[in-house]
């Protein structure tokens, strides 16, 4: 029985008093039977860190860089991320991948050295809309898992794919459930061939695109969906916990 994991990507948004008391709501409604976890801006990680201090709700990172120290102007490092208490950190969202032109060589390192580091890696994947249209998108997700290196990667609980639809972030547009499901099943299918059937069948693949209340409950109860990465609905804690509730 997988736990299914619903994480919040708060993205360049909130200031230091809206992520903490947005923290301090969710630590507040947070329930046993799923795994919640935040990612805010990395200025406000210390903050609500304190803020979910003595709660379930677990700390993540939006990104970090492979090295650990030294001449890299504006980067963070993955030690820095853990002083703060960090527990889950992203890769390859598709805004890095698209808006800040990361390439696959980059995310790899990135993944590699997260997971090296002892921290839970969330590894984001999905197609652009004219790579759906152009039916490419299991080879899509295919090349973009190889990012992950299935030798190195051992423990199926420190290591969740998120598939997001490039066109279903943040535009109110969500995958179907049969289309979430489809995808899901690819995903845990190549997991299972390239690590085995045993890591595959721990493995958590959450889903993320425009996931609401409204849409949660038909998405969160695909076989293959364990549990959802949220940016629009993860900014106000009643959306957030209501999709933490779809999820129970
Ligand atoms: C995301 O940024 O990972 C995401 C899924 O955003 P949204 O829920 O707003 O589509």
């Amino acid at each position: 029985m997988r736990t299914k994991f619903i994480a919040g990507n708060w993205k360049m948004n909130t200031n230091k008093a809206t992520a903490v008391a947005l923290a301090r709501d969710v630590a507040k409604g947070a329930k046993a039977g799923v795994e919640l976890g935040v990612a805010p801006p990395f200025v406000y990680l210390d903050a609500v860190g304190h803020a979910l201090a003595g709660s379930s709700v677990l700390l993540g990172a939006q990104d970090a860089y492979y090295e650990k120290n030294g001449a890299f102007t504006g980067e963070i490092s993955i030690e820095m991320l853990k002083e703060l208490g960090v527990r889950f950190c992203l890769t390859g969202h598709s805004e890095r991948r698209h808006v800040i032109h990361e390439g696959s060589e980059l995310i790899a390192k990135k993944a590699a050295a997260i997971y090296g580091a002892g921290l839970i890696l969330v590894h984001c994947v999905g197609e652009k809309l004219e790579q759906r249209d152009g039916d490419q998108t299991f080879s899509v997700v295919k090349t973009q898992l190889d990012e992950l290196k299935s030798d190195r990667m051992a423990d199926p609980d420190r290591l969740v794919i998120a598939y997001e639809p490039v066109w279903a972030i943040g535009t109110g547009r969500n995958a179907t459930d049969a289309q979430a499901q489809e995808v899901h099943a690819f995903i845990r299918n190549v997991v299972g061939t390239r690590w085995n059937k045993d890591f595959a069948d721990h493995v958590r693949i959450i889903y993320g695109g425009s996931l609401k209340p409204e849409n949660a409950k038909g998405l969160l109860a695909q076989p293959d969906v364990d549990g959802g990465l949220i940016g629009g609905a993860a900014l106000k804690a009643e959306s957030f916990l209501a999709i933490a509730e779809a999820a129970r």
